[in-house]
């Protein structure tokens, strides 16, 4: 479903990812974690095409990200992105935010799009929220409108990026509980996070980077009882 391939990616002099390959198939799920600054976030932006590579082949359901002719703003209407900060538009009620885009890049009836919106933010618990404006909502309820609004897209794969790093601890329970909810359903994702209670839970693979590196990419079960590299298990003694 994802495939990455050999890519490389610098700003000016500095190389912020070298050399990186890795895939998730249909169904699966990738936690990807690593040191601040190892490239994690723009890894996964090159996924989708808001971050662009200068070596190496991204496809995604087929299609290649990495060309130049490729319609990257339809692309990125069929996979799902959760940000760190929500992004929810503050100035648009939650029914609003999980609409408009339903409406304007998949050119959506706004009654079919208001009632799959309806769904999905029933599926996250938050129905009866519909009418509020993202400012009434708790941090956790604003990012699991944000997946909501995602989910109303049909994506073909949701890429998250430390969706719960923002957030109060107490509310990082409800984000993730959505998420592993999601991986059940056999949603194809690629996670940015270091909530390794959830890696264990959901993840098929780990990828860990340094540097700008993937130094692992390993089944799960093998990256917590025997991480290859001294890098990760230095990062996994400090993490949990
Ligand atoms: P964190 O855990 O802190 O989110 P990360 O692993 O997501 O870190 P990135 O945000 O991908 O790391 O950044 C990787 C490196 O690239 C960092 O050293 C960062 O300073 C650098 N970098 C990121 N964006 C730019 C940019 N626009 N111009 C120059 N350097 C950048
Ligand atoms: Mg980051």
């Amino acid at each position: 479903m994802i495939e990455i391939d050999k890519v490389s990616k610098w700003y000016g002099e500095f190389q912020v990812l070298a050399d990186c390959s890795t895939h998730v198939a249909r169904g699966d799920v990738v936690v990807v974690c690593g040191p601040s600054g190892s490239g994690k976030s723009t890894l996964i932006k090159t996924v989708n095409g808001l971050e662009a590579v200068q070596e190496g082949v991204i496809r995604v359901d087929g299609v290649l990200v990495t060309d130049r002719k490729t319609d990257l703003p339809r692309l990125r209407a069929k996979i799902g992105m959760v940000f760190q900060n929500f992004e929810l538009f503050p100035h648009l009620s939650v029914t609003e935010n999980l609409t408009l885009a339903q409406i304007r890049v998949l050119g959506r009836a706004k009654g079919e799009a208001v009632a799959r919106g309806l769904t999905y933010l029933d599926r996250v618990g938050l129905l009866a929220h519909r009418d509020k404006f993202p400012a009434q909502l708790s941090g956790g309820q604003q990012q699991r409108v944000a997946i909501a609004r995602a989910l109303a897209m049909d994506p073909v794969a949701m890429l998250f990026d430390e969706p719960t790093s923002a957030l109060d601890p107490e509310m990082i329970g409800e984000v993730l509980e959505v998420m592993v909810g999601l991986a059940q359903d056999g949603m194809t994702m690629m996670v940015v996070t270091h909530e390794m209670g959830f890696a264990r839970k959901v993840a098929d693979r780990i990828v860990f980077m340094d540097h700008g590196r993937i130094v692992e990419d390993t089944p799960k079960e093998e990256f917590f009882t025997a991480p290859r590299s001294a890098r990760a298990r230095e990062f996994l003694a400090k993490i949990i």
